[in-house]
């Protein structure tokens, strides 16, 4: 076991209001655990109606003066934020393993992520413009620009911690809003560090604050009528709930929900190559990724040969502490969440699934209250089990075979969720007809988990998303404005 030097243990983290760190009234208080250790990492006072009304007041009040300002002061405060994120990287990388479980290689590529679109939004100058056409009619030049509107905020889960409240933050006061994040209570270190981060940043007092809290804190944000618009990362029932109670409200939403998602293997593919990839997609962060393809879909005259290769390249995996040297897989947010994981292993024995591999049987020396699994790997995984079903956010992969590329997208199409999907194959037909026509938003082509970069939106379709625009890139300049036209006449008299 390494010795991890005390955060000040349990710490009381705070709002963020105002330009000042406050504690809030709270209607509840939590305490977080390390996952790995079940050390307490912090206490989290759950922010009360009264709380969130403060920081949605003080939003709007500088955003009267932010939204003003030219927008290349707007941008100064994130290439400061850029700097100390990269500078503060490896600090924030070990706090997130702290804070989550994940390894420290993963949380950094997670913040990595993150500072990729604080990048993208210092090219906001550019993005924002509208068009301008002249004599669009006699003497007559009309253009279109977009306004920022006012105070935004974003509710954030616990598994990206780093990098999803940066999906929206860096674009909402970029474009000249305010904003206000709530990020989960089940891990709010990395958040707590990051506004430190933001206060050094420099932004005005009120256009960037951090509410920490639950579900009361939420409702007391989709509920205020001084919000403008909401965006929601998280589980689909509450995506769904989000969704429909900010609408109520007239404010624009935006809501991610869960997935299940798929990879299909074809008997052209690199099998050893699309193994790898596939315990990589199905295991990095313990499977507690959106994008996570857990069910595999495997041609039948290459299922045996590619089950094997699964199971062989499961056993390779390392199970143990985050901040440990040589761990691939680290831990289970809490002892509930492992317990749900470990339910639905043993409901698709009862399914008649078949056992290849079991992971439950795992201790790490050193850290026997840590939430640990193994990766567990199913075969003869129908689509009427549960396992094939249902979000698991844990390392479990459901293997079964198809006939055909055309069977695969019928089956993964069956689906509620479309979150993402990813083909091997070394046929291009293949590629093209899974492209044309799996029902996903987010595509891999001969790419274990198809995660777009900063520059591109990101989001599912059918219960994976609840919304239009998605998050990162120009979806969110398109969230956080509205377009106007000027029609301008200026006869030469
Ligand atoms: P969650 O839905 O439990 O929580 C997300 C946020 O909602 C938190 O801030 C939490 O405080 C709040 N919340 C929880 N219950 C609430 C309630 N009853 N009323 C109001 N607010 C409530 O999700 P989680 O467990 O933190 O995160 C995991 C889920 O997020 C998975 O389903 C995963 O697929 C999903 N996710 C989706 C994406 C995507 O891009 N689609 C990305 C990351 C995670």
């Amino acid at each position: 076991m390494i010795e991890i030097e005390s955060l000040g243990a349990n710490q009381t983290v705070r709002n963020y209001v105002g330009g000042d760190w406050i504690r809030p009234e709270a209607s509840a208080e939590l305490t977080t655990i390390d996952p790995a250790t079940g050390a307490e990492l912090a206490t989290v006072p759950c922010s009360s109606a009264a709380a969130v009304d403060d920081a949605v007041r003080t939003g709007n009040e500088a955003f009267e003066t932010w939204s003003s300002r030219p927008v290349e002061e707007r941008i100064q405060p994130l290439f400061r934020l850029k700097t100390l994120l990269e500078d503060h990287q490896d600090e924030l990388a070990e706090l997130l393993v702290r804070d989550h479980g994940k390894t420290l290689e993963e949380a950094r590529g997670e913040l990595r992520r993150g500072i990729e679109n604080v990048e993208v939004a210092c090219g906001i100058p550019s993005m924002m413009q509208g068009g301008t056409l002249l004599n669009a009619a006699p003497e007559i030049d009309e253009s279109a620009v977009r306004k920022p509107l006012g105070t935004f905020a974003a509710i954030t889960p616990f598994n990206f911690p780093g990098m999803i409240p940066l999906w929206f933050l860096p674009y909402a006061v970029a474009t000249g809003n305010s904003f206000i994040l709530k990020p989960s209570e089940q891990n709010p270190l990395v958040a707590q560090r990051l506004f430190e981060l933001i206060d050094e940043a420099g932004f005005p007092d009120g256009v960037v604050q951090l509410v920490n809290g639950g579900p009361d804190a939420v409702d007391a944000l989709l509920d205020h009528d001084g919000i403008e618009g909401i965006s929601f990362v998280g589980s689909t029932p509450i995506a769904k709930l989000v969704y429909e109670r900010a609408a109520a409200t007239g404010k624009r939403v935006q809501a991610q929900g869960g997935a299940k998602n798929h990879i299909v293997v074809t008997e052209t593919a690199d099998l050893e190559f699309a193994a790898e990839k596939t315990v990589a997609s199905a295991c990095a962060c313990a499977g507690e990724r959106c994008l996570a393809n857990d069910v595999i879909l495997v041609e039948e005259s290459v299922y045996d040969e590619f089950s094997d290769l699964v199971v062989a390249e499961a056993e390779t995996q390392t199970i143990g502490y985050g901040l440990e040297d040589g761990t691939d897989i680290g831990a289970l947010i809490s002892e509930e969440h492992e317990s749900t994981v470990r339910n639905y292993v043993q409901r698709a024995i009862e399914a008649g699934a078949t056992l290849l591999r079991d992971g439950r049987d795992v201790t790490v020396e050193g850290y026997e209250d840590g939430n640990f699994l193994g990766p567990t790997v199913f075969g003869d995984v129908t689509g009427d089990m549960v396992i094939s079903q249902e979000e698991i956010f844990g390392p479990v992969l459901a293997l079964d075979s198809v006939a055909s590329v055309d069977d695969a997208i019928e089956r993964l199409n069956e689906s509620q969720f479309g979150n993402a999907a990813s083909l091997f194959t070394g046929r291009g037909a293949d590629a093209r007809k899974f492209r044309h026509e799996a029902d996903i938003g987010n595509i891999g082509v001969n790419v274990g988990t198809a995660a777009p970069m900063a520059f591109f939106h990101f989001g599912g379709w059918k219960d994976s998303f609840f919304g239009d625009l998605h998050a990162q890139g120009e979806d969110m300049i398109h969230f956080y404005t509205d377009k106007a036209v000027y029609i301008e006449r200026w006869p030469d008299a």
